[in-house]
């Protein structure tokens, strides 16, 4: 089924505007989540082929990608997002299966993939520098200009939705991309290639090379000559890329993880922020980094949420990705292990309520039970790390205060959020929350393609999405003319 759905190789790499087979012979597996079938082999590219690669990218840069105007990368980009649109059902079909995704969800990650070369087809020529007044005898102006090759590291979780942010605004800028996807799910990604060709991208201005993290990641960051870094991973590997980026002072922007609080207020509306406070934990089975797995509830309304959440909960369906319930299975066995050890540190802690398999699931799929747990103390292990499978906790706060210092209380600062009607709450709570982004009785809004996006601490820093991720991707030269 899944190769009927597939109009381009999954074997090889995409380099220079090519097809081609890598240097070593040896092939990766990748596997169905949903019922443990290996659905491709894939390449497992080593430095030589991203050697290659960022050639390629740098000769593009040199001749004619480097050539080309910011409106006519606009229109190529805009064309993309087209060709994006008209394959929307079937690249759907292919992440539902390589990731273990609802259906649902899969085609709302293509439709945001168009979204995200559309917006930034449209910025590329709105990018303007500034002139700034000096001395009477100069002129002096600013130009943003592209890194050069910028490498781009993505994980398994939302393959389309983390390449049209990264290289949607690197393409926008002038850079020319290598993209390393992940090892665990990329068909996606190599679908990429071909939609470029057909869009008439220059050779070498996109690259997408599969492999392992510590092979083809590795010689990808440590290359002399990538100019720009985007990371889009763990906390552990995010370590090792700045340090590796550092050998050569390259810029990194990090995209990490997150254990992002949704903060209920005692006058919220209880009705409407329920769907979000389930949802933002359950979708993708939990495995996103923007994630909300603690859920603060003023200690005033708690047992009207917990009673309300509960109830919810206990009807939601784990099934198979194309199925299209409310969860699919987790990307692996190694994430499903992950989950269950930390469940193990749950003994202490009351499970309020969980969600239920479909009788007939693959016994070689990789399913794990939403489940919810209530009266967490914030400082519990299962409260302060990011677990990234389908779990929930339920923290008590006694007043505003105490509800800030609970949400500032991990080591990362992605998303958060505030159900209040209390205006001026919504205004003081949202400045004291540490987090890339907060959204005042919502959760997400929709993906946010035009909302930059990124965090502090553990969650990383640098931004992308929006307009801000246009200078993440370029550096500002200064030119000061003296008058003769
Ligand atoms: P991961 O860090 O294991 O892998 C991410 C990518 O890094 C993969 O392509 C992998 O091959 C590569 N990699 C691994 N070792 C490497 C090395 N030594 N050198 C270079 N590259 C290497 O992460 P994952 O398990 O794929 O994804 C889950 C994590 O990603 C979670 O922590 C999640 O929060 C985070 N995430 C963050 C965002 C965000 O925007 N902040 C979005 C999605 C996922």
């Amino acid at each position: 089924m899944l190769t009927e759905n597939l109009w381009y190789p999954t074997d090889k790499i995409f380099v220079n505007g090519k097809w081609k087979d890598c240097h070593s012979e040896k092939k990766l597996s990748l596997e169905n989540p949903s019922n443990g079938e290996i659905i491709a082999k894939i390449t497992d590219a080593d430095e030589r082929d991203i050697d290659e690669a960022v050639n390629s990218a740098s000769k593009a840069l040199r001749s004619s990608w480097g050539n080309l105007s910011a409106t006519e990368r606009g229109r190529l980009l805009l064309k993309l997002s087209e060709l994006v649109k008209n394959r929307l059902d079937k690249l759907a079909f292919i992440e539902s299966i390589d990731v273990g995704k609802p259906l649902k969800q899969a085609k709302n990650d293509a439709i945001a993939l168009a979204r995200y070369f559309e917006f930034y087809g449209g910025a590329c020529d709105k990018i303007m520098g500034e002139t700034i007044p000096y001395l009477k005898d100069y002129t002096v102006y600013t130009l943003r200009e592209p890194h050069g090759v910028t490498g781009h590291i993505i994980p398994w979780n939302y393959p389309m939705q983390i390449i049209g942010r990264t290289l949607g605004a690197s393409l926008a800028m002038g850079n020319a991309c290598v993209l390393k996807p992940s090892e665990e799910a990329c068909l996606t990604a190599l679908a990429i290639g071909e939609l470029a060709t057909e869009a008439g991208f220059p050779e070498g201005s996109i690259n997408i090379v599969p492999g392992l993290g510590k092979k083809a990641g590795k010689s990808l960051i440590s290359h002399p000559n990538i100019d720009h870094i985007s990371f889009t991973g763990s906390v552990e590997i995010g370590k090792i890329i700045q340090s590796e980026a550092a050998k050569n002072l390259v810029p990194v922007t990090l995209e990490l993880g997150g254990k992002s609080p949704q903060i209920v207020f005692e006058d919220a509306n209880i009705d409407k922020a329920l769907p979000f406070l389930i949802n933002a934990g359950i979708q993708n089975a939990g495995q996103t980094c923007s994630a909300s797995s603690r859920i603060l509830v003023s200690k005033k309304i708690y047992s009207e949420v917990i009673e309300k959440m509960s109830s919810s909960y206990s009807k939601l369906k784990v099934d198979q990705a194309l199925e299209d319930k409310d969860l699919g299975p987790v990307i692996s066995n190694r994430q499903k292990k992950v989950i269950q050890n930390y469940l193990n540190f749950s003994k202490d802690l009351e499970c309020i309520a969980e969600g239920h398999f479909n009788s007939n699931l693959p016994k070689k799929g990789h399913y794990v039970l939403p489940k919810l747990y209530g009266n967490v103390k914030y400082s519990h292990k299962l409260a302060q790390e990011e677990i990234f499978g389908p779990i929930q906790v339920i923290i008590p706060f006694e007043d505003e205060e105490d509800a800030i210092k609970i949400a500032n209380s991990t080591k990362y600062g992605l998303v958060a959020s505030i159900w209040t009607l209390d205006g001026a709450r919504q205004m003081r709570v949202a400045k004291a929350i540490k987090s890339g982004q907060v959204f005042i009785n919502n959760y997400g809004a929709g993906g946010g393609v035009e909302l930059p996006f990124g965090g502090s601490g553990y969650s990383g820093h640098g931004r992308e999405k929006g307009f801000e991720a246009l200078y993440g991707f370029s550096t500002l030269k200064t030119i000061a003319a003296m008058h003769e």
